[in-house]
């Protein structure tokens, strides 16, 4: 494998926040209550898929596919709790399903509780943030999304 961006080449001596990756959410710098999961609705038959794809995997349709923010809501639709951790994450740790109102499953870490079996329960409300997931090899923080369970109101 090849790394020769300059990105990679130039030491980095200040951290900065960074995402995990680009294109699956939006999040304006100071204002994550305004941020969102990026997904995509298919104009013809409605389905919604994340993330976003150029072709609709419901009706092949390659022209009907839009741009749609999903739902910062759903319910948990299933968990694991991981006794190992990929290198700048740390053990143990949940992940999980979570389904949203658009009909849409998302995989993701699970926050806000201990990572044991009894701190969730299937089918219950959950809630999505945008926090720190892990430092990447420069020592940057990684901000990615998580679901955790959503408060009691
Ligand atoms: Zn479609």
């Amino acid at each position: 494998m090849e790394l020769n961006t300059a990105e990679t080449m130039e030491p980095n001596m200040t951290s900065k926040p960074k995402k995990i990756a680009e294109g699956l959410f939006h999040l304006p710098a100071g204002n994550p209550a305004e941020g969102y999961l990026i997904g995509a609705r298919c104009a013809k038959c409605g389905l919604v898929v994340f993330p976003r794809r150029v072709v609709c995997p419901g009706c092949l349709d390659r022209e009907s596919m839009e741009e749609t923010a999903l739902s910062k809501h759903g319910t948990l639709y299933s968990f694991s709790v991981n006794q190992v951790a990929p290198d700048g994450f740390t053990a143990p740790y949940i992940t999980g399903k979570v389904d949203l109102p658009e009909k849409v499953r998302i995989f993701a870490v699970i926050t806000g509780c201990e990572a044991t079996e009894d701190a969730l329960s299937i089918g219950m409300d959950m809630q999505m943030v945008f926090e720190a997931v892990g430092r990447d090899a420069a020592g940057n923080e990684l901000i990615g999304y998580a679901f955790r369970p959503a408060e009691q109101h």
